[in-house]
């Protein structure tokens, strides 16, 4: 046995462990619940709860917490001790089936958008028995939903299952067309890729920015960048490989399958990806992959850096959600298959992800956009905020056929049918890779790459298993009533291309052109969070989550106040650290130099002196105007944290910090290195050897 296969999932409460220590009629039971989404029996729970009790105190275990997931996009736990006194007085461990199917807390500071008001401060807390409860530092862990009184979502695992069940309605009436009668249910599975930095430890402390904010407010570019891309997977240093070892090893603990690693394209950044799972189960394991990093970075004197942008000028960090669509007979929906009319039910399940792309770009836009992520989207190495859709040269003349009917192939002269027998094979080439595309067909699944690193892949995740159910609920309306399916669906297929296909595009995604080109094409693009905060409840969008019982308009309003909260949040703390920092350490720095110049230059100094002086002399009273617009533009905001505040962030806080660290990097580059008073973007990336 090897090391990974003997660890892996010793920490979980799994399907085998639960087989093996539960009476066979409460496995069975339990089972039902967990395929039926029916409410776990009270007495079921109890064997259940004493069972699991068992399991994790001989593993050492000594409290319990119900894990969930509040709308901050981070998960939540309060540890509960299984130790109850007796009436004797003496002590015992107790865990019961109440205690594990629902938990009160009393929640008040987890944001609830307005959902809750102080006085019903309770959230409720419920068991997801499709997640393993597992052990992680001596605490069992219950996978839980959270809920409010009132029953509206207040995390983000709630939505999640609701989309699931939604898209799978959807695709299930569109298989029984295709005479799938076999099929009991589909299944959307996630491949999260994570990138993440290692810096050391020491560093970090030295620098105010990346200790409040998770990136730097200042530093000018080093002499070395990325530009050799000799850090791409290359060799990986031994510091960083002791982490990742240790890091997989307690990600198998946990039945994580953490699988690729790799180094990225910017000095200190990495990559981790692990085998793909159930969207919900994935959701679950990427959080715990964050926390795990974290913590085992710290055991190793580093710190991981999650942020998406932790430096200017080297690539930030997304976290690649790779989604495909499955059924529980094991076929991939999107896989092309090897018969015309595999590949006709392909087509149709490829056309529904074009047009949920299409018809909700801004939505997908909104599910991944915060303060940070705005530095990376649309920096010249992550994907443009604007939506668009990838799918190779090949894929696309299939299509633009289909559109103009033609042939594919212009030697051929038979006209493409999509009909059940008369499409042909599909080339099946993923070689044709295109890292510029927000949202790429990679040959049986497609790759969204604008989450950033630190998201929650929930998120996007219920945007796009809605917005897929959307179009099928159309397409399953419009041949369900159909007299001849297959000339129905010819013409549905076309139909949708043609409405749609402004949103392929298989071009440089980077390039100045495609904004002017997007623009024509009638292409929705929203630069900012704060772009994106009035277009979160529009009547199409609220439509769109009520339909599908995903999310309710009050809880669409809750998410979309949190997210204008968080945007001016994130900013007031950065302002104000950019503030202290230029305050307390770079603009007394720069003067002390320029004291010393001046005593120099008094006595005789040399032209370097002179010449010196006179530079940051002029820099510091540009320093010190900026520091004071920024001041300014923090109190016309005034505490704000709604959409106005957002714009005004947006449009006077954002332009002022720029200033500000525009002088402050200048300076930089002028002062000897040992006047500058924190590590330097050098030192930072090249500081794990
Ligand atoms: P690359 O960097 O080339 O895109 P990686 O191997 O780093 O590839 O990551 C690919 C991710 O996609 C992995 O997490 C993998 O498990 C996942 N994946 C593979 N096939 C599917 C699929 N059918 N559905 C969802 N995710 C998938
Ligand atoms: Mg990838």
């Amino acid at each position: 046995m090897s090391v990974a296969t003997e660890m892996f999932g010793t920490m979980v409460f799994s399907d085998e462990v639960m087989k093996k220590r539960l009476p066979e009629e409460t496995y069975l039971k339990l089972k039902r619940t967990m395929r039926g989404g029916h409410k776990l029996d009270p007495q079921v729970a109890g064997v259940v709860a004493e069972a699991m009790k068992e399991w994790a105190v001989e593993k050492g275990a000594t409290h319990y917490t119900h894990w969930f997931q509040p709308m901050t996009g981070i998960t939540a736990e309060k540890h509960e001790a299984f130790l109850r006194t007796n009436k004797e007085g003496g002590a015992i461990l107790e865990f019961s089936g109440k205690e594990l199917i629902q938990g009160e807390s009393d929640a008040s500071s987890f944001p609830s958008g307005g959902l809750r008001a102080t006085f019903e401060a309770r959230g409720y807390t419920a068991w997801d028995p499709n997640s393993y409860a597992f052990i992680k530092d001596g605490v069992l862990c219950i996978p839980t939903a959270f809920c409010s009184y009132g029953g509206e979502a207040l995390d983000k695992k709630t939505p999640l299952l609701r989309s699931m069940e939604a898209l799978n309605r959807q695709a299930l009436r569109i298989l029984r067309l295709f005479g799938h009668a076999d099929v009991q249910t589909t299944c959307v599975n996630c491949g999260p890729e994570q990138e993440y930095f290692l810096i050391d430890a020491e560093i970090l402390n030295q620098r105010r920015d990346l200790m409040y904010t998770g990136r730097t407010l200042f530093g000018a570019k080093p002499p070395k960048g990325q530009e050799l891309e000799d850090h791409y997977y290359g060799v990986i240093k031994p510091r960083v490989a002791a982490f990742m070892k240790e890091v997989n090893e307690e990600l198998w603990k946990l039945g994580i399958t953490a699988k690729t690693e790799h180094n990225e394209v910017a000095p200190a950044q990495h990559e981790l990806a692990p085998i793909y799972n159930v969207v919900n189960i994935a959701a679950d394991h990427n959080q715990l992959t964050m926390e795990i990093m974290k913590k085992v970075a710290q055991k190793h004197g580093m710190v991981c850096l999650l942020h998406e942008k932790p430096f200017a000028g080297v690539n930030g960090s997304g976290k690649h959600n790779n989604w495909s669509l499955s059924t529980d007979t094991g076929v991939n929906l999107l896989e092309p298959g090897d018969t015309p009319a595999e590949n006709a039910q392909f087509l149709l399940f490829l056309c529904a992800v074009i047009q949920a792309v299409d018809d909700y770009q801004e939505m997908l836009r909104i599910s991944v956009a915060s303060a940070g992520n705005d530095n990376r989207l649309g920096g010249n190495e992550a994907p443009p905020a604007i939506m668009s859709v990838f799918l190779g040269e090949e894929l696309t003349d299939v299509l633009k056929a289909i559109d103009s009917d033609s042939p594919v192939n212009p030697k051929e002269k038979t006209l493409l049918r999509v009909g059940v027998h008369t499409l042909p094979r599909f080339p099946r080439d993923t070689t044709d890779r295109n890292r510029t595309s927000p949202f790429a067909f990679t040959g049986n699944k497609f790759e969204f790459r604008s989450p950033g690193a630190p998201m929650s892949v929930s998120g996007c995740n219920i945007v796009l298993n809605t917005a897929v159910a959307e179009s099928l609920r159309q397409y399953a309306d419009r041949l369900e009533a159909a007299q001849d399916f297959e000339s129905e669906l010819h013409q549905l297929i076309r139909e949708v291309i043609q409405a749609h296909k402004r949103i392929i595009f298989n071009g440089n995604g980077y390039g100045a052109e495609w904004i002017s080109e997007a623009e024509n094409r009638g292409l929705s693009c929203l630069p900012t969070t704060a772009d994106c905060i009035p277009r979160y409840v529009t009547p199409e969008n609220v439509r769109l989550f009520e339909t599908h019982k995903v999310f309710s308009e009050a809880e669409m309003r809750a998410r979309s106040s949190i997210m204008a909260e968080n945007y001016c949040k994130v900013l007031h703390i950065e302002a104000v650290t950019m503030l202290e920092m230029a305050d307390r350490d770079i603009l007394p720095a720069v003067s002390k130099f320029c004291g010393e110049l001046q005593k120099r230059t008094e006595r005789r100094g040399s032209r370097y002196e002179r010449e010196t002086l006179k530079e940051l002399d002029q820099l510091l009273d540009e320093g010190y105007d900026a520091r004071c617009n920024l001041a300014r533009s923090l109190e016309m905001v005034n505490g704000g944290v709604d959409e106005a505040a957002a714009f005004l962030y947006r449009d006077s806080v954002l332009p002022a910090m720029r200033w500000l660290r525009a002088v402050a990097d200048t300076m930089e580059t002028k002062m000897p290195g040992s006047e500058w008073p924190f590590p330097t973007y050098g030192d930072m990336l090249f500081s794990v050897k």
